[in-house]
């Protein structure tokens, strides 16, 4: 009883108490590779027309009105972007479909019942939930821009689309900017939308009449979306032409190269895992190699080493999750890393027994011998089977089952081969990498030189104690320091660490969900009848691919 009061306690009555993530500091890396692979595109922009409506509204607010000070012009965006969105969440309604109409768009979770209320014939104010003041539960965003200003801003800045900030006020660019309001601007009913916004009362024959603002009318508005293709693709010439941003248009290229191969594979569908299993493995479903353009090669080779360094993240984080899991049903506490090390080799040796009786450098080599081969990313024993299986054994309450897959997926990593640049291409600074210590340039430089010394014990305790607790309390500590946060899911009182919670392996999320999105909005992709997130590639987006690699 003492212990659990002891654990719940404020050990820094300063720091703020929360749930964190990246406990391990080994999803900073992966976060490094694909913002590198995908500049301009983020996990929270989910929707390409945003890209132009934006613009847009800017654009057309600074025409229409006389009043320019950011109050106003706060008020009257909020209620824009609270519309934007009950337009689309309506015609999904209309149309029985998520995906090209309402998903995705900003304040959505507070805005769907309002658009059903709409729907079903009742009127609303747009003030209600655009207001500052509104409820907490009504107000569809806090951010005074809203998703605006919390979520596509930045990248519309680097897209040079957008300039300026919340406090000095935020600027159409007189190239991309103002391009794309115009053409934006071509298809839809500006003075209706500007009447909508300031009349405030809204019911479904208004938002009927402005069913032109849906996201899914890009696709067939072809100079907007061809803009936006210019956009994404950098094909943009003179004033519009960009002097970063090649790597996205060489990845969107490259998952629609993937889309066109995966039609002729058993699995049919394109999605993201798929795509970076491909790229991983260079072998797709059909047991056939995947052949890409000699100028996506790089590209490629960029997804195989963020999906290698992602394969070592999900094995450490299931070593982390495993032990604390066990250890909270076990005692709840250790002395300290040496003990949770003896612990852990002990309370784990069910599973790990086959480890403890050889030297590593043998398990490396017996381990050689018995995986599959890159390409047979189907068989059960493939690394990346390996970390589908941990995550359905976490699933399922299961430590001893996640460490052993943990262990398979560390030894098949090394047993795969050194290679002199583990993260090639990217530009990783020692210090980044001494920083992010859990990486696959240190995995290498450990199996070549401290782990080739030791038995199978001492190489688990080693894992345990430095890989799991040291680096989780370096990494709390970081926080602790420089933002005053308590992250510690171990946490070190005087006499000993105490489990406070073991937090769950995950597969990081490189921003692809979006990019196969943003490629369905434009129209190369349709959605496929195989489940959420797997498409088609269209004809549009066949004849996109070939132009575009001709073209390189
Ligand atoms: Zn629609």
């Amino acid at each position: 009883m003492a212990k659990q009061a002891l654990r719940q306690t404020q050990w820094v009555s300063s720091a703020q108490t929360i749930a964190g993530r990246d406990h391990l500091a080994v999803q900073a890396v992966s976060e490094h590779l694909y913002a590198d692979l995908l500049p301009g595109i983020t996990n929270v922009t989910d929707r390409a027309r945003c890209y132009s409506f934006y613009p847009w509204f800017v654009w057309a607010f600074d025409q229409r009105s006389k009043k320019k000070n950011t109050e106003e012009v706060i008020r009257i965006f909020r209620r824009a972007e609270c519309l934007h969105t009950i337009i689309g969440i309506n015609h999904e309604l209309e149309a029985k479909k998520e995906l090209p109409h309402g998903g995705g768009l900003v304040g959505r979770d507070t805005l769907v019942a309002v658009a059903k209320k709409v729907f079903d014939g009742g009127t609303i104010q747009l003030s209600h939930f655009s207001s500052l003041d509104a409820e907490s539960s009504d107000r569809y965003f806090k951010n005074k821009f809203g998703g605006l200003g919390q979520y596509y801003l930045g990248p519309l800045k680097d897209l040079e689309v957008l300039d300026g900030d919340a406090r000095t006020g935020i600027k159409y660019t007189k190239e991309w900017g103002a391009t794309l309001a115009k053409l934006y601007n071509s298809t839809v009913e500006t003075s209706k939308f500007f009447d909508a916004v300031r009349d405030d009362d809204i019911d479904r024959t208004i938002v009927q009449s402005l069913r032109s603002f849906c996201p899914c009318n890009l696709r067939n508005n072809g100079e907007e979306r061809d803009a936006l293709i210019d956009l994404f693709l950098c094909r943009g010439r003179g004033e519009l032409k960009h002097a970063g941003g090649a790597e996205r248009r060489r990845t969107l290229l490259l998952i629609l190269d993937y889309a066109r191969r995966t039609r002729a594979t058993t699995r049919r569908f394109a999605d993201p895992q798929g795509f970076l299993f491909g790229a991983y493995t260079r072998f797709l479903a059909d047991d056939k190699p995947w052949i890409v353009d000699s100028h996506l090669e790089k590209t490629v080779e960029g997804w195989a080493i963020y999906q290698r360094h992602e394969l070592l993240a999900i094995a450490a984080q299931g070593v982390f999750w495993a032990g604390l899991t066990a250890l909270g049903l076990d005692a709840g506490y250790v002395r300290d890393t040496a003990a949770y090390a003896k612990w852990f080799a002990n309370y784990f040796q069910p599973s790990l027994s086959t480890y403890f009786n050889s030297r590593f450098d043998a398990i490396i080599s017996q381990h050689q011998l018995i995986q599959p081969s890159l390409s047979e990313w189907q068989s059960a024993n493939h690394e990346l089977s390996v970390a589908n299986r941990l995550l359905e054994a976490q699933r399922h309450h299961d430590p001893q089952a996640v460490v052993s897959l943990s262990a398979q997926i560390l030894t098949s990593l090394i047993a795969r081969g050194c290679v002199e640049q583990p993260y090639g291409q990217f530009e990783l600074a020692d210090r980044f990498l001494d920083t992010y210590e859990i990486n696959l340039a240190a995995l290498q430089r450990r199996a070549t030189t401290t782990w080739s010394q030791m038995d199978g014990r001492q190489w688990v305790e080693w894992i345990a104690a430095n890989w799991s607790l040291r680096v989780h309390l370096r990494v709390a500590l970081r926080k602790l320091r420089y933002q005053t946060q308590d992250t510690f899911r171990v946490v070190p009182l005087e006499d000993g660490l105490y489990v406070r919670e073991a937090p769950a392996a995950k597969w990081s999320s490189p921003r692809l969900a979006q990019a196969f999105r943003f490629l369905h909005d434009l129209g190369a992709l349709d959605e496929s009848v195989d489940g959420a997130g797997a498409y088609l590639l269209t004809g549009f987006g066949e004849e996109l691919l070939e132009a575009e690699l001709d073209r390189a």
